[in-house]
């Protein structure tokens, strides 16, 4: 395996090996079905091999798989982004780790400054300045959160409890004239889903003009997925507010690896050739990535989305029913279409950071994880994860879902 949390090490037990995909189903190796509720970590808005995404990257592929050197797909994609969230320019790189390594280093060579704020739980990738955790003080500048990454790497950055407008105040206080900039998932989805409390991004977007530091959105995971314009479109379109600098990925690669930030012209335009941040990619902006991210995005529509609510909605009310009969604490958390079960009675009953969500009964979810994959449901093998839908999961795979809920709920007890 590829990537630690497929190899189930969190639940235990035996990866399975997919053969393959075709709407809301995983089909293994051995010809078991499963109702994915991963949707490879969230790319797949619309389902596995989508008639139309396929046959435009057939078509693609037809006419070569890389030219270096660029391409109109590229510059569509671009201007579909920005039609949906507040960026005025777009650069495309491969993967979200390198969006968000970018955003960062254009934000340092923005300002002249070098500090970078974050909050622990919000993953950012495998960047090694954000592999971070909270040094022994609140206001004091992280630790390495794995070996490999040197104490240098991290000594610029400071990691804060999300949701707590009082620590952000603290920093800015502090190391205000060194802060580079912040950067948050627009809404956490990597601790389980833990929504910003009201008003709390606009917060963050005001505290970074007031100081003179960027506002760094990562919408990797909430982009174009919990709603149509992304968690942006669910805070910041409403509010009036823009991020200085988003970061993009999963949805608008449709499947493929592809990732993209973008923001502010005046920052943007640092970047070289026009400025002096150097960034650069050999498959940045690949023809087939573009072209299926095209697709994806050109086909996601308001009822894309409305159907994702529902049937978000559905399976949430159900589980939530399943657990509460089978006397099993939880709490569920959603951001538009996106959501999570903790299995925790929480605080106040609710999650509102880090701390909250490590009370999880990783065990409890284990059983439950598996007694799931028993029934046919491919849930996310961490208790620490938001579940995805797509456009494809319909009828028949909503009700493999919730027939398989109560007796899940059930081994979780
Ligand atoms: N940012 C967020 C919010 C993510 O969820 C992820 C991946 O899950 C990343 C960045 C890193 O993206 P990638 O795995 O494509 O490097």
């Amino acid at each position: 395996m590829n990537s630690p949390v497929r190899a189930f090490n969190a639940v235990g037990g035996t990866p399975r090996f997919i053969r393959s995909a075709s709407g809301a189903w995983l089909t293994d190796v051995d010809g078991n079905e499963y109702v994915d509720l991963i949707c490879s970590w969230g790319p797949m808005l619309l389902g596995h091999a989508h008639p139309e995404v396929q046959a435009r990257v057939a078509e693609a592929i037809a006419r070569g798989t890389s030219y270096g050197a660029p391409t109109e797909p590229e510059v569509e994609l671009a201007e579909e982004i920005a039609a949906r969230a507040p960026v005025e320019r777009v650069r495309f790189v491969s993967s979200g780790t390198e969006a968000t390594m970018s955003a960062i280093r254009l934000a340092r060579g923005f300002t002249g400054r070098d500090v970078v704020v974050k909050f622990a739980g919000c993953y950012h990738g495998h960047v090694d300045a954000l592999l971070a955790s909270a040094g022994s003080g609140l206001a004091t500048f992280a630790v390495p959160g794995t070996p490999g990454v040197p104490a240098s790497s991290t000594e610029l950055t400071l990691v804060l409890p999300y949701n707590d407008r009082a620590a952000v105040e603290r920093v800015f206080a502090e190391y205000a004239d060194r802060i580079a900039c912040l950067i948050t998932e627009a809404a956490p989805g990597n601790m389980g889903v833990v929504p910003p409390e009201a008003g709390f991004n606009r917060f963050l977007a005001e505290t970074c003009a007031r100081h003179g530091a960027l506002f760094v959105s990562d919408e990797v995971m909430t982009g174009f997925r919990a709603s149509r314009q992304g968690q942006w479109g669910l805070d910041g379109a409403v509010e009036g507010w823009r991020p200085d600098l988003m970061t993009f990925g999963k949805v608008m690669g449709g499947g493929f690896p592809a990732a993209a930030f973008g923001g502010r012209a005046d920052v943007m335009s640092r970047l070289a050739p026009e400025g002096p941040v150097y960034q650069a990619g050999t498959l940045s902006g690949n023809p087939i990535a573009t072209t299926a991210g095209l697709a994806t995005l050109r086909l996601a529509t308001d009822e894309v989305y409305a159907h994702l609510d529902r049937a978000a909605d559905t399976i949430k009310v159900a589980a939530s029913d399943a657990l509460t009969r089978a006397g099993v604490a939880h709490v569920v958390q959603s951001t538009g279409t996106m959501f999570s079960i903790f299995f925790t009675p929480g605080v106040d009953g609710r999650v509102r950071d880090f701390d909250d969500a490590s009370t999880t009964d990783s065990a409890a979810y284990a059983a439950f994880f598996h007694a799931m994959l028993d029934a046919g449901v491919y849930l996310p093998p961490s208790a620490y994860e938001a579940w995805f839908l797509s456009a494809a999961h319909d009828d028949r795979a909503v009700s493999t879902v919730l027939d398989a809920l109560p007796g899940a709920a059930r081994a979780a007890a």
